[in-house]
């Protein structure tokens, strides 16, 4: 292996490379940064990267802990203390962390080294992240296609061999979304299992850090690291944290797995039907039992997301007016003009749009028809679940009704962009684990291979069964081997 190789690594590969003493993390660094200089031109997945404090905290740290040198690329909503944090956003142009999050404390404490701010949606509000104030990132399949979102340059790094691991956050599917589209894997933790400190809020009910990967086990080791109570953090949930490895290499005799019924709808591209029916047999050709189950309010899952999810956001966003943070419009006349100035010169489309939508749901008058009703529907989807796990220990489903779409292709409809996300928003709304491992590939008439994901969703903190039942998969199949030409 030379070092221009390296890059491709999955995260235990390196491990390994890097516990032997056969290269350092210095030398990880540097094969790492120039793979981005030679293809995150094309990619557009790093806002930021600092070669030079990386490798200034590479050769302190210390290399008997489980993720020792090992970088890892944070979505751009992440704080870390003294590098940038815009959440993809003008508002936050030039906004400097004064803290770090939790997870980026706990990732330190096991030796990983936090490297590069991946681009994003704004706020993490979209599924392609073209909604970026920044720049476009590419799909590293086909350039002229979209690698999801919101956690979209997370993705696409991890894909395109320009991070070994990465992590975003998911709302409403902005992990395993990008995961599938960019052909790799992405967990989405129960609610409270990773803390939030620090992560800027969009819907604060809702949102989860969690990674992305090459493989399942580099998937389970970053749990490892990022799970755990904190007490900064008043929905963390305490409970112990097994080791997200110990059920790998386990078959799947005794598990049930539920294909819910209300999930095989039209619209869902029949590449992608095909693809989770093949993989569906094969989870039972690995032992697994698979049974039909019923979650009656699916069709609601979509309306009560983009209420809860706007309803949060706007109050949550209210708190960039220009007097604390990033941006602040000039000559202002008074305290109002200068809100409203900051705010409209600030924000994008999109943000604006859902800020909007969620003060109208929480408005006098129309509280009780939308955002009370919304909460009443949200337990309704929790109990679907609820019940479902009493029969099964996990749900299969797509992660995405279709593979990468174009840029361009539906930033004109948001709605077209919101029903996407059908498989998605409801493990949000029942606070449940969720993962999406690669199942195969669409090969439209460009000739270009495009990834297609397979979701596997569980109750809330059974999150080692899930990477159980994702690992037995993975493995007994190619998809995660095949890697994009850039
Ligand atoms: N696509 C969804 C949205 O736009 C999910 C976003 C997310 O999970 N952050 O809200």
């Amino acid at each position: 292996m030379t070092k221009r190789d390296l890059p491709a690594l999955s995260i235990v590969e390196l491990r390994d490379l890097l516990r032997r003493g056969e290269i350092s993390p210095a030398e990880t660094l540097q094969a790492l940064e120039e793979r981005i200089n030679a293809v995150d031109d094309k990619i557009g997945a790093y806002l930021e990267h600092d070669l030079a404090a990386a490798t200034a905290e590479a050769e302190k740290v210390d290399m008997t802990l489980p993720l020792g040198g090992i970088p890892i690329a944070i979505k751009d909503l992440i704080n870390v203390q003294g590098q940038q944090c815009t959440c993809g956003s003008k508002i936050l142009h030039g906004y400097r962390a004064p803290y770090s999050a939790t997870v980026i404390e706990k990732l330190r404490a096991q030796g990983a080294i936090p490297f590069g701010r991946m681009n994003m949606d704004e706020f993490a509000m979209g599924s392609s992240t073209e909604n970026s104030s920044a720049q476009v990132t590419r799909n590293p399949w086909d350039l002229s296609r979209v690698p999801g979102g919101s956690s979209g340059g997370s993705a696409a790094a991890v894909a395109a061999d320009i991070a070994f691991g990465a992590l975003g956050s998911d709302t409403g599917g902005s992990i395993r979304q990008p995961a599938a589209l960019s052909g790799i894997v992405g967990f989405k933790p129960s609610y409270g299992r990773v803390s939030r400190f620090g992560l800027v809020a969009f819907a604060s009910s809702l949102d989860q850090i969690g990674p992305l990967t090459k493989t399942v086990h580099d998937s389970a080791l970053l749990m490892n690291a990022i799970a755990g109570h904190d007490s900064r953090d008043s929905t963390s949930l305490n409970a112990p944290v097994p080791d997200y490895t110990k059920n790998l290499g386990r078959d799947l005799k005794g598990i049930r797995i539920g294909m819910p019924e209300e999930y095989m709808i039209e619209g869902v591209d029949p590449v992608v039907k095909n693809a989770v029916v093949a993989a569906v047999k094969q989870l039972g050709s690995l032992g697994a039992e698979v049974v039909e189950i019923s979650l009656p309010h699916t069709d609601y899952a979509i309306s009560v997301y983009y209420i809860l999810a706007t309803a949060e956001a706007s109050a949550n966003l209210a708190r960039f007016d220009g007097v604390r943070y990033g941006h602040r419009a000039e000559k202002v006349s008074n305290l109002f003009d200068h809100y409203a100035r900051t705010r409209a010169e600030g924000f994008g489309a999109e943000v604006k749009r859902r800020i909007i939508l969620g003060t109208y749901v929480l408005s006098s008058g129309y509280y009780d028809a939308y955002y009370l009703r919304a909460q009443k529907v949200r337990e309704l989807i929790r109990q679907d679940f609820a019940e479902a796990f009493e029969k099964v220990e996990a749900l299969v489903s797509p992660t995405s009704p279709s593979p990468a779409f174009k840029l361009g292709e539906k930033t004109s409809d948001p709605l077209q962009m919101y029903l996407a996300d059908i498989f998605t928003n409801a493990a949000n709304l029942a606070g449940i684990c969720g993962i999406s491992v690669p199942c195969g590939f669409a090969e439209p008439e460009s000739g270009k291979k495009l990834p297609i994901g397979l979701q596997l969703l569980g109750k809330a903190l059974d999150e080692a069964r899930i990477f159980q039942i994702a690992h037995a998969y993975e493995q007994s199949t190619d998809w995660h081997k095949t890697r994009p030409k850039i």
